[in-house]
């Protein structure tokens, strides 16, 4: 019993039946500390997931919570009618950290809005509603951004206002071009994306995740999009990268996700939101001066940069580069990425153990076969939170991919630890199937 007053019930009575809710016994979560959290029965769990990447540097960071308390003190919101300090100041930083030349930022409440209102200037800049998307791709909840997402478990709805051309490249392992080399590979790619365009009118932009997210933490190879960026600039098409889930180091060795293709100059938009805030919400676009400013209209977000926000943001964000939490997580990374194939190792129920810093995918399969089992992922997941683990489940292609992404401040004991728990879930999961 994880909530003594019926809190479950209760929720099923008011919420939809669609928004997805962890565990045959949900969790509540009533404490968070560092990479701990504790439910209301005062069980203490791991965190591998920190929300979903929200918790980007630790629970209960001081330093975002003393920022927000002081804020909170002088004023808790005001709108962007007025001219507003720390918003003015983490924009600089963002657009500083973006790489763009000449950044314009504009601050949303989530990533949906994040990727909406990139959308919606791809789509004035270019004078088109067509969209380039990934197969397998999640950008959000919104009508536009589930209308592009080339993901069925994830979109409800076949209407769309923008019309969507889906690109091969972020699944390797699946799909016409498996198996080949990494340049073959990508060379096969590109001609399907030209092929694409030279079947197509004016689109106005690719829209893509450098590693998918809710897609199972699946990309393409190492300059794939540089090659795909040439593509686009001969036919002048948008490049936005959505790093809602990549930015921040969490990759280990880049910034941001896109940097890992090697392209000769970043994207001409970027999306961020999730772990930017550490819990707040925030989310927010990065573009070129001449594409931000193309909207010929006002407009306002009345809570897209309120200042207790971005007060938590730019207490984070200082955290995070202060203590070189990118590096932490290349070294932390690369620890919990050999513990995890180390425990995988012996498993007939792991397909693949994949991914990039703290961001580690771990792809499941029916024993002796190559299909995916949901209901593996899910017998793994229980089984890591009885051993006090929480991991994410769900993703990939057959929605049989856990997701491991813990705060970017995880220790190496603590990762010896998860990888542990994990070891034996995977261990305990495959033992019952048999
Ligand atoms: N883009 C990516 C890559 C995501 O993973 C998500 C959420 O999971 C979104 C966009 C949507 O962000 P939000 O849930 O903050 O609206």
């Amino acid at each position: 019993m994880t909530s003594p007053d019926g809190l479950l019930s209760r929720h099923r009575a008011v919420l939809p039946d669609w928004l997805a809710l962890y565990y045959e016994r949900p969790i509540e979560i009533t404490r968070g500390e560092g990479r701990h959290v504790w439910d209301a029965e005062g069980n203490r769990y791991l965190d591998f997931f920190g929300g979903i990447l929200t918790t980007m540097t630790a629970h209960a960071l001081p330093e975002v919570t003393r920022a927000v308390t002081d804020q909170a003190r002088r004023v808790l919101h005001t709108s962007t009618l007025y001219l507003n300090r720390p918003m003015v100041e983490l924009a600089e930083k963002v657009a500083g950290l973006s790489g763009i030349p000449d950044a314009r930022v504009f601050f949303t409440t989530s990533g949906t809005e994040a990727n909406d209102t990139a959308l919606l200037l791809a789509s004035a800049y270019r004078r088109s509603n067509q969209v380039l998307a990934m197969r397998n791709s999640y950008h959000g909840r919104s009508f536009s951004t589930v209308g592009i997402t080339g993901n069925a478990a994830w979109s409800p709805t076949s209407l769309s206002p923008l019309q969507t051309l889906y690109v091969h490249g972020s699944v390797r392992s699946r799909g016409p071009f498996a198996g080949l080399p990494d340049g073959e590979f990508i060379d096969a790619c590109v001609a399907d994306l030209r092929d694409l365009l030279d079947q197509t009118g004016g689109v106005a932009a690719l829209i893509a995740e450098p590693i998918q997210g809710v897609g199972g933490f699946t990309s393409g190879p190492d300059g794939l999009f540089a090659a795909f960026r040439e593509v686009l600039n001969e036919r002048g098409i948008l490049w936005i990268s959505d790093e809602v889930q990549t930015g921040w180091g969490r990759t280990g060795e880049h910034f941001w996700g896109w940097q890992a293709h090697g392209a000769a100059g970043p994207p001409d938009m970027l999306t961020f939101a999730k772990g930017i805030g550490n819990g707040m919400s925030i989310g927010g676009v990065v573009a070129r001066a001449e594409v931000m400013n193309c909207l010929d209209a006002n407009s306002i977000s009345t809570f897209g940069g309120s200042p207790v926000t971005m007060a938590a943001g730019q207490a984070n964000l200082g955290y995070l580069l202060e203590h070189d939490l990118q590096g932490n997580a290349r070294r932390v990374g690369a620890l919990l990425m050999e513990r995890l194939r180390e425990a995988a190792a012996g498993v007939d129920i792991v397909r693949e153990v994949r991914g990039r810093g703290l961001m580690i995918g771990i792809e499941l399969v029916a024993p002796g076969t190559d299909e995916p089992s949901p209901v593996l992922a899910s017998a793994v997941v229980e089984a890591a939170r009885e051993g006090g683990l929480l991991i994410g489940k769900g993703g990939g292609p057959g929605g049989s991919v856990l997701r491991v992404a813990p705060p970017l401040s995880l220790t190496e004991a603590e990762a010896k630890e998860g990888a542990a728990i994990l070891e034996r879930a995977l261990a305990a999961a495959s033992a019952a199937k048999a």
